[in-house]
């Protein structure tokens, strides 16, 4: 007993001095801890939060609870929330394992996390953001000086290739080894730019996109890229589809890169499937896959720009650390949000919603330029 009131004591103290804000939900959502940290940032004493819904400290962590409660899978669900406006924090919503039982699929019809609640972790990433976007511009602008000379190198390369009449073992692999390097290059300083045109002044092409048909599209766009890898690719979505005011090619891109990275990080013989629904006024379009699953300290970071998951999946895959950086921007400049969902050994689902647009005769809806 007395042990027992030690280790809760510690935990206390721990949980009072944490810079973290921390909220704890039950099963039903409302409130049962609440963190000094959270108290501060949500300027709400916790007198005046505790058993009250979650969704009252922040309108959206209604939305993403909900979201959270939806999953099939006990796994957490990490996005960004703008707290105040502009101020960006890294959020994880975690199911709470009751007592120390095993990480375990929820018995069937029962929500994950259902006998612990939920707990809540927000950490600030505003000052993480502001190195990012140092980072960001000067790597764009040296990469816009690497168009022309890669462009004279690829046209040296040919002529040098097309002259080579009966070239040695070594020069083809040395013209392949060029080559590879070349089409690298290349990539970055597209995805770079692709991130530019994105991240930039110029405003979204508007009109009332099909997001239903844009992602059913992409995923017979790259039909033949999963089979490539045995790879059992799925489309599910409804009859009909509302529309949501945007960009289409952009959001072609957006989808695009998610099942990309699906089929590239999922095993030979693995599955991945592409979900698009319609849920409180959104559009939502979802991702899964039974690939390697992502570590949690890892998932805050993804949709940083550069950023890569250590490890020898992602090495052994050729890429960026953009793409996932792109598809946020995207879908934040449609007033949207993005999420994964994900557990190491257990697959990946990338998600993003946008808003539908409202029926005729409504006020128009405007695209957003990035929060942050
Ligand atoms: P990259 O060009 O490296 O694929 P992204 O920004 O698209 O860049 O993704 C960032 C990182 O997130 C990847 O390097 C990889 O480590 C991880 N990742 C993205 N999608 C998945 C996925 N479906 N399964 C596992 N890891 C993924």
């Amino acid at each position: 007993m007395t042990s027992e009131t030690g280790e809760s004591r510690r935990l206390a103290a721990i949980l009072r001095s944490t810079a973290e804000a921390i909220v704890a939900v039950d099963p039903s959502g409302l409130v049962t801890l609440i963190n000094p940290a959270a108290e501060r940032l949500f300027n709400t004493p916790a007198a005046a939060a505790l058993g009250r819904p979650l969704g009252a400290l922040n309108p959206s962590l209604t939305a993403w609870l909900r979201r959270a409660q939806a999953e099939t899978v006990v796994q957490p669900l990490v996005f960004s929330l703008e707290v105040q406006s502009g101020h960006f924090f890294s959020a994880t919503l975690s199911p709470v394992q009751p007592d120390e039982a095993p990480l375990a699929a929820p018995a069937a019809g029962a929500a994950p996390g259902i006998g612990g609640g939920w707990v809540l972790v927000l950490q600030d990433s505003s000052q993480l953001r502001r190195a990012e976007e140092w980072k960001a511009e000067a790597i764009q602008s040296a990469t816009h000086d690497l168009r022309n000379p890669i462009n004279l190198m690829n046209g040296a390369l040919n002529l040098l290739r097309d002259s080579l009449k009966h070239p040695t073992t070594e020069q083809k692999e040395c013209l392949a080894m060029l080559r590879s390097g070349l089409d690298r290059m290349g990539s970055l300083v597209e995805q770079v730019l692709n991130l530019d045109q994105v991240t930039g002044q110029a405003e979204p092409a508007l009109a009332g996109v099909d997001l239903r048909r844009v992602a059913e599209q992409v995923t017979e766009e790259l039909r033949l890229a999963a089979e490539e890898k045995g790879l059992v690719l799925s489309f599910a979505g409804p009859a009909q589809a509302g529309r949501v005011l945007g960009d289409e090619s952009w959001l072609h891109r957006a989808v695009a890169n998610l099942l990309n990275n699906a089929i590239k990080y999922t095993p030979r013989l693995g599955q991945v499937r592409v979900h698009y629904h319609e849920t409180d006024g959104q559009a939502v379009c979802e991702v899964t896959d039974t690939g390697p699953g992502i570590p949690p300290a890892a998932q805050a970071r993804l949709f940083e720009r550069f950023y890569r998951v250590p490890g020898e999946t992602t090495r052994r895959a050729p890429g960026t650390g953009l793409g996932l950086a792109i598809v946020k921007t995207i879908v934040e400049r449609h007033s949207g949000r993005v999420w994964v969902s994900s557990a190491e050994g257990q697959g990946s689902t990338f998600g993003f919603a946008v808003p539908l647009a409202p029926a005729e005769g409504a006020a128009p809806l405007t695209a957003g330029h990035p929060t942050g």
